[in-house]
């Protein structure tokens, strides 16, 4: 059985310590690895390394091209382990192995951007800018920002480690990462990977652990530059608070209740795989899930029938076994939340279409069928807060602008998407709607190029995309000024003669 370590200052190690929590399968609710249990005192030891690599070490300091080339290597060290890490991130949050290897082919393939990215920024260095005043010179440059302290969930348990690790080693930071205590094991092969890779000692460190002990003494270190976040609102509101008591940068990437716009004018079919993949990909356990349904009147009940059919074939299981687009929940604890949350659905006089429980005769493992509510009211909490689970809410609309109203009548801003034949119905929708990523004529997929983040209580800050380096950068500006004059304000200018 796997028992993984921390890794502080380019060395594996136990935690001071000891101790270790359990990693579980949720399709057999058996154990397969064990890990460490990381406290205040290894959170200490490694933002210190991190910040010796910063202060001192060659990492910030060294061309781009070498950075970039330690981040290739990184990169090809995930490729080479596709299978091994994608069959260990199936066994650990249940998704289907398929969705697995997309993810852990991404997070490969962001190591590549991020260091085509760093070369870019390079090679483009200071900015001249014309401050109106012939006597002064000024240029603009970035920089690395710091030691980072990198918090993150077990939805997608190496990707979003990998969306902050990769830009903040690009940009020069060095970094220390606490991944969710409910999906490690990916993040310490990650740890492997880097070690294998010789960057130099403490530029990465790994702090498996749990939110209340790692996760905290690392939001509360002073030496820690920035937190970058990834997780629920209610952590994200402490991490925040802990940020604002050592006015320390922050970024935030929380939760959401994203609303899905289809009118009438949609092929059902095509409305319909996107609904259904929107909502029950990664078992619905995705920030942007498209999880507020709205359908014109009009196409409702055909839309209601082909969903529903739809619906209920998905083949659910082991996230291994072949054909499964359904894996179970990640935990005991996410399971009876989203029962919970169903149950709420149940008394609050929404009409319960299909699913609503575990699916008939699965009774190991934390399988819940995939559920839709229909004709939910808009002040049920199942309509306002999220689920993080297979549980999709619809609702019907009359006009654009009844549909605009309902769908931006939400505490999130993360994400939207509309679904129509008119181009620029689409295009009006989009623009009209407050969150961060739009989706038009489909849900879900998205890119390293384009930034990623959420408006109102989604978040605040961008991850992705050049936006996700700039955010590991310092901005600083240069002023030149010509000192073969003087600047005559206390002291008057020696006389020519
Ligand atoms: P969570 O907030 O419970 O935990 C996230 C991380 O915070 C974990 O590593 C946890 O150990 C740590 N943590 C917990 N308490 C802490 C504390 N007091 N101090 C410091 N760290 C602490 O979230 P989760 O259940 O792991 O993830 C699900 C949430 O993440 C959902 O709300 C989802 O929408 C959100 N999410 C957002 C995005 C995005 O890009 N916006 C992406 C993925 C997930």
């Amino acid at each position: 059985m796997k028992i993984t370590e921390l890794y502080i200052d380019g060395s594996f190690a136990a935690p001071v310590a000891g101790g270790s929590f359990d990693a579980v399968n949720p399709a057999t609710e058996e154990v397969f690895a064990h890990i460490a249990a990381g406290q205040a005192e290894d959170v200490d030891k490694a933002v210190r390394a991190a910040r010796r690599a910063f202060d001192e070490g060659p990492w910030p300091r060294m061309p781009a091209a070498e950075r970039a080339a330690a981040l290739r290597r990184i990169s090809k060290g995930i490729s080479d382990r596709l299978a091994e890490i994608s069959a260990l991130e199936t066994a650990d949050n249940g998704k289907p192995l398929p969705e697995a290897e997309w993810d852990i082919g991404d997070a490969a393939f962001v190591f590549e951007y991020y260091a085509d990215l760093a070369e870019t920024d390079a090679a483009n260095g200071p900015t001249p800018v014309d401050v109106g005043d012939a006597r002064f010179e000024s240029t603009v440059s970035t920089e690395p920002l710091g030691v980072v302290g990198a918090i993150t969930p077990w939805n997608f348990p190496l990707l979003m480690a990998v969306w902050k690790v990769a830009p903040a080693l690009a940009a020069g930071c060095c970094i220390v990462l606490k991944p969710s205590e409910h999906c490690s094991v990916t993040c310490a092969i990650l740890a492997e990977i880097i070690d294998a890779a010789d960057l130099p000692a403490g530029v990465f460190n790994l702090i498996t652990g749990t939110g209340p002990e790692a996760g905290q003494a690392l939001t509360d270190h002073p030496l820690v530059d920035k937190l970058a976040f990834t997780g629920s609102v209610a952590t994200g509101r402490k991490v925040m608070t802990a940020a604002a008591a050592g006015i320390r940068t922050v970024s935030l990437e929380l939760g959401g209740k994203s609303p899905f716009i289809v009118f009438d004018d949609c092929d059902i079919d095509k409305a319909v795989e996107w609904i259904v993949f929107g909502i029950f990909w990664n078992k619905g356990e995705v920030c942007s899930a498209t999880s507020r349904v709205l359908v014109q009147k009009n196409l409702y009940p055909q839309l209601m029938a082909r969903l529903t059919e739809v619906t209920e074939a998905i083949k659910i299981g082991a996230g291994d076994e072949d054909g499964v687009k359904l894996g179970p929940i990640v935990n005991k604890l996410q399971y009876d939340k989203v029962m919970a949350a169903i149950d709420s659905g149940k008394s609050s006089g929404a009409k319960l279409v299909t699913g609503g429980g575990r699916p008939d005769g699965m009774n190991t493992g934390y399988f819940i069928a995939p559920t839709i509510f229909a004709d939910v009211p808009t002040d049920a909490e199942i309509w306002r807060e999220e689920i993080f689970g297979p549980v999709v809410c619809i609702n019907a609309f009359d006009t654009e602008e009844d549909a605009l109203t309902l769908a931006n009548d939400s505490a999130y801003g993360l994400a939207g998407a509309v679904m129509s034949d008119d181009l620029d119905r689409c295009e009006r929708v989009a623009a009209k709607l407050r969150a961060g990523i739009i989706w038009i004529n489909c849900s879900q997929p998205t890119f390293t190029q384009v930034p990623w983040g959420g408006y109102k209580s989604s978040g605040i800050g961008r991850e992705l995309g050049t936006a996700g380096f700039a955010a590991f950068r310092e901005t600083k500006q240069i002023t030149r000024f010509d000192h073969s004059e003087s600047w005559g304000w206390y002291i008057e200018p020696e006389s020519a003669e």
